[in-house]
């Protein structure tokens, strides 16, 4: 690994599995110190704060459900104390729930949008308080937010819309103090949200240019080079990876 990330501090939210354990492992292979949280899986939260210890990296955990703003907040303000401030926040965590308008509840709807779209503004909020000029903050959207070809994603869908307008604004925000945010899209990746094998990825393959999923890896390589120095021109982007899914 080549190290471009050594004296950073990143914090990603959702880092215990899928694609938020990959950008852990993926920052902290490139230099970063790493904090990262979880809400229910404290086991896998464990191992993957272990596997990056291993990496010769400072490295944290933190229990915060990125429902609930103040666990949010001071999720923030940990990784400031503990690793001694903040450069790079990856806002990963999101939650899917899928079902024909007359069967979403208000409950769902809410909770789609304090976890995907609340969450990332009041880490956001939290974090530029702190981030210096280079800071990066890099959220993960959805192909979904410009392409939704099935029934029952509308709220899903509408959430991670909601980033790609929080992202323009922000970067117009931000772009003063050197600080930049971007969204990343992913199409369909291997992770317990979206299962590779069964009738609905089969489906979905066959809308892609790559009829294949992605992997964690892939994604965590594109948040890599964003939070890199290389990538200090990009800002208030809505970048896909997903095959050709939107293609
Ligand atoms: P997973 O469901 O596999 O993992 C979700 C991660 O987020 C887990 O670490 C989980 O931790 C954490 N998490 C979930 N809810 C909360 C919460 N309320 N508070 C704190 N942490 C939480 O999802 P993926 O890895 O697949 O998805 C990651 C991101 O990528 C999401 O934003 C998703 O919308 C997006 N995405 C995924 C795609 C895919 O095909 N997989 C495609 C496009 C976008 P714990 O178990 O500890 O709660």
């Amino acid at each position: 690994m080549s190290h471009t990330l050594k004296n950073k501090r990143a914090l990603i939210t959702g880092g215990s599995r899928g694609i938020g354990a990959a950008i852990v492992n993926r920052l902290a292979s490139e230099g970063a110190d790493v904090a990262f949280t979880y809400s229910s899986s404290p086991e896998r939260a464990k191992e993957v704060l272990q596997a990056a210890q291993t990496l010769g990296i400072r490295a944290i955990v933190i229990e915060a459900d990125s429902a609930d703003a103040s666990s949010v907040v001071a999720a923030v303000e940990r990784t400031v104390t503990e690793l001694g401030g903040i450069d790079i926040l990856v806002n990963n965590v999101g939650v899917l729930a899928t079902a024909p308008i007359e069967d979403l509840t208000l409950a769902d709807f809410d909770r789609t949008i304090d976890v995907n779209v609340r969450a990332v503004f009041v880490a956001t909020q939290a974090a530029v308080k702190h981030m210096k000029e280079g800071g990066r903050i890099i959220n993960i959207g959805s192909t979904n937010a410009e392409r939704m070809p099935f029934p029952g994603g509308s709220i899903y869908a509408m959430s991670k819309s909601a980033l790609q307008g929080l992202v323009k604004g922000l970067a117009q925000d931000l772009g003063p103090r050197g600080i930049t945010i971007n969204n990343v899209q992913p199409g369909p990746i291997a992770t317990e949200m979206n299962p590779p094998e069964g009738e609905f990825a089969e489906m979905l393959k066959k809308l892609m240019a790559l009829p294949r999923y992605g992997t964690v890896e892939e994604v965590a390589g594109m948040v890599a080079y964003l939070a890199s120095p290389e990538a200090a021109f990009i800002t208030g982007a809505n970048l896909m990876i997903d095959g050709g899914f939107s293609a």
